[in-house]
């Protein structure tokens, strides 16, 4: 198995001079064998971290991009900008993005498009509400998303992230993420074939250095997203350290 990826996707925190704090209390620090890790900073921290990364194992990712590679999009930024930067992964349809900027699966999927054609991994958020889980509709919801969001043939990283559980204090269960990771699995085989084989599968939602252990044990799990506690570079470590 590769190995396993861990993702701090920093949303809207911090300064320069914070990150350059969180970034410094992390390089250096990690085995040469430790899990793939990438931080997503904020498009203001990007250039100076992209700079202080330079010769360390951590991976660069963005947030969000803009669907169109330039135009006239005031206040958006495009992939190759990005790709500019040394960016190597972008963040797309994160829940926060969808509700927030009313942003649909076809938005995620062109946004995808543009971010594999200016060389840049896409990590595509999907997710169910509280009321869809309680509804027993999570597994059509999260079909329904891989379908609109997911461009044909894609390999990239899918990361499930159910709403009810981001900043919330307490992670899905073992079991639900265990049968949520098959039920998606299964889906991407239904819907892409073999590519479907290729696309990593991380979890994210509350996964703290306590419970990322056993998380990151669960079959078909491949890594994790973290929200919160990516912006402890402790946190962050014990969870780097508890994925294979
Ligand atoms: P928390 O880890 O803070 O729950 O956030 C999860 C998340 O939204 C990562 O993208």
């Amino acid at each position: 198995m590769s190995r396993q990826m861990i993702v701090g996707n920093w949303k809207m925190n911090g300064t320069c001079q914070a990150a350059q704090a969180l970034v410094a209390g992390l390089v250096g620090r990690l085995p040469q064998d430790s899990a793939e890790v990438v931080i997503c900073p904020p498009f203001t921290q990007l250039a100076s971290v992209a700079d202080q990364l330079v010769g360390s194992f951590i991976g660069l990712g963005a947030q969000d991009c803009h669907q169109a590679a330039s135009g006239a999009y005031t206040g958006d930024i495009s992939a190759p900008m990005l790709a500019d930067l040394g960016v190597s992964h972008v963040i797309l349809g994160h829940s926060e993005r969808r509700q927030g900027h009313a942003e649909l699966d076809e938005t995620v999927r062109e946004k995808a498009v543009a971010a594999i054609h200016a060389g840049l991994t896409p990590i595509i958020c999907v997710g169910e509400t509280a009321e869809q889980r309680d509804a027993n509709q999570h597994e059509d919801v999260l079909g329904w998303q891989i379908e609109g969001s997911l461009p044909a043939g894609f390999s990239g990283v899918l990361a499930y992230e159910p709403i009810w559980a981001i900043g919330a204090g307490r992670a899905a269960t073992e079991e639900q993420i265990a049968q949520t990771m098959a039920f998606l699995r299964a889906e991407l085989l239904r819907q892409f074939g073999e590519a479907g084989k290729a696309v990593k599968i991380l979890y994210g939602g509350s996964v703290n250095a306590g419970n990322a252990p056993s998380i990151l044990s669960i079959p078909e799990v491949a890594g994790a997203l973290v929200g919160g506690a990516s912006l402890d570079a402790d946190a962050f470590l014990s969870i780097v350290g508890a994925a294979s």
